[in-house]
């Protein structure tokens, strides 16, 4: 498996495991990985409250430095046996721009790469976290009058993500652009939303950025397929789209997960 693998977070996500980045740069090397990006949850933009019940979904501000530090280390401890890059997967959330572009000016000089996803919409004056869970996607679905309509809603913020002004550090791929699939079982969405698709990858070729060909909605058991789907994989290739696997592992076991499921013919790449 001499892949490399751009989405994989660490013991500093508060959601996640909190298996020691030993475990999983043991587990990379076993795989036989070419590398891997350390992605975590960046912190939610200043002022932004995080609407989960534990308010778990971003690391913690004051951890950035020992975290940047730590990988740096790994990185020289384990040069001849793996590639590691210090990454972070930044929320893009709608009204908070602002606060994401400083973010990313102090920060993003430490990076080596980044991922841009959309996990909160905004309904009326609040914020919901799309994938935390089916109940909280049906409140959406309730709050804006069909699951199309968050289909719809959540494309067009993604496109603003794409689009938006976060200044020079700003994240070179997308995550998972497709996690509005997450529930699709459960949520069934009658019109797959093909325009709103296809204008976000004419969006996303447009600003020359990639994909992450996220093997987690495999293992979801109410979406059970990659993000994006194989449809989408196609029409992304057509438009010369760098689509690089992410394996968005919260655990070390998790690593390679869903790349046995990934279009066979798409070209992987690494994200620099
Ligand atoms: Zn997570
Ligand atoms: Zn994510």
């Amino acid at each position: 498996m001499k892949i490399f693998d751009g989405h994989v977070h660490t013991p500093y996500c508060p959601h996640g495991s909190k298996d020691d980045f030993h475990k999983y740069i043991e587990r990379a090397i076993e795989l036989g990985l070419k590398g891997l990006t350390f992605t975590e949850h960046a912190p939610l933009p200043a002022g932004f409250t995080d609407p989960t019940p534990q308010q778990d979904s971003g690391m913690k501000l004051q951890e950035m430095e020992s975290y940047v530090a730590r990988i740096n280390d790994l990185r020289h401890e384990y040069e001849k046996d793996l590639i590691i890059k210090t990454g972070l997967e930044v929320d893009f959330i709608e009204g908070y721009e602002h606060e994401s572009r400083a973010f990313l000016d102090e920060y993003g000089p430490h990076l080596d790469d980044a991922i841009l996803s959309v996990h909160f919409l905004k309904s009326g004056a609040n914020y919901h976290c799309m994938d935390y869970s089916p109940d909280v996607f049906g409140v959406l679905v309730d709050e804006l009058g069909s699951v199309q309509n968050v289909y719809t809603h959540y494309y067009r913020t993604v496109q603003r993500s794409i689009t938006a002004d976060l200044g020079k550090n700003k994240p070179k791929r997308i995550g998972h652009m497709s996690l509005v699939m997450k529930f699709q079982k459960k949520f069934p969405n009658p019109d797959i939303n093909k325009k709103e698709i296809l204008d976000t990858l004419d969006l996303v070729a447009e600003q020359n950025l990639q994909l992450d060909y996220n093997g987690s909605g495999m293992m979801k058991p109410l979406c059970r397929e990659p993000y994006p789907s194989e449809w989408i994989v196609k029409e992304a290739l057509k438009r010369h789209i760098p689509l690089v696997y992410g394996s968005d592992a919260h655990s070390a076991k998790d690593l390679g997960q869903g790349y046995g499921q990934l279009m066979k013919e798409a070209p992987l790449t690494q994200p620099f």
